[in-house]
């Protein structure tokens, strides 16, 4: 079955004042829109049309070499919005708690150092990308990675991903990333991103 868009689980506006309401409408509706849109038409008739998104993205070298980097940037960017609007909630924000924080704490030293290293990934990242914390098989990682590179592409498992495209911002923000990066984290819903992990690593 080809990919759908998955609906927003919050109104568009939930997430002022840290991301307005426009952005979000434009994020969901049309940019995410158009990689479901242009995933499809890239997979239709291939081996992985009726794939899950995960086993797209870690099978791309059995697609015709024509069509890799379509699927790659198309159904890497549904994946990674479909994660996106999920870690993020309108009553979000605080310290994540449970078996993630003593995770974060024993490979960060703390959520604070955790969180300096996410913003730091996004700062740096030039051009367009995601900064994440991923859980990698074994333990925790933060990286970025440029355009829609998923970190399922290299078999990891994204726990939590901030989308430092201009689209993700520049209504709000425009060129102030850092200021972004800074009131992402008053959104941010950790149940999920403690759900996730658990899921990961159990
Ligand atoms: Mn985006």
């Amino acid at each position: 079955m080809a990919f759908e868009l998955p609906d927003l689980p919050y109104p568009y506006d939930a997430l002022e004042p840290h991301i307005d309401a426009e952005t979000m409408r434009i994020h969901h509706d049309l940019h995410h829109g158009a990689y479901v849109t242009n995933a499809n038409a890239a997979l239709e008739g291939t081996d992985l049309a009726d794939a899950s998104v995960e086993s797209v993205l870690t099978n791309l070298d059995s697609l015709p070499e024509d069509k890799r980097a379509a699927v790659r940037n198309n159904a890497g960017g549904h994946a990674n919005h479909s994660l996106f609007w999920q870690i993020m909630a309108p009553d979000g924000g605080g310290e994540p708690g449970g078996a993630l924080r003593s995770a974060i704490e024993d490979t960060f030293g703390s959520f604070e150092e955790l969180r300096t290293a996410v913003n730091d990934g996004g700062v740096k990242r030039f051009g367009s990308g995601w900064t994440w914390l991923v859980w990698d098989g074994t333990g925790l990682s933060v990286y970025s990675t440029p355009n829609q590179d998923s970190p399922i592409l290299q078999s990891d498992v994204p726990l939590l991903g901030i989308d430092v495209w201009e689209h993700a911002y520049y209504l709000k923000y425009q060129n102030k990333r850092p200021a972004y990066l800074e009131a992402w984290w008053n959104v941010v819903n950790w149940p999920e991103v403690e759900r996730r992990f658990a899921e990961a690593h159990n």
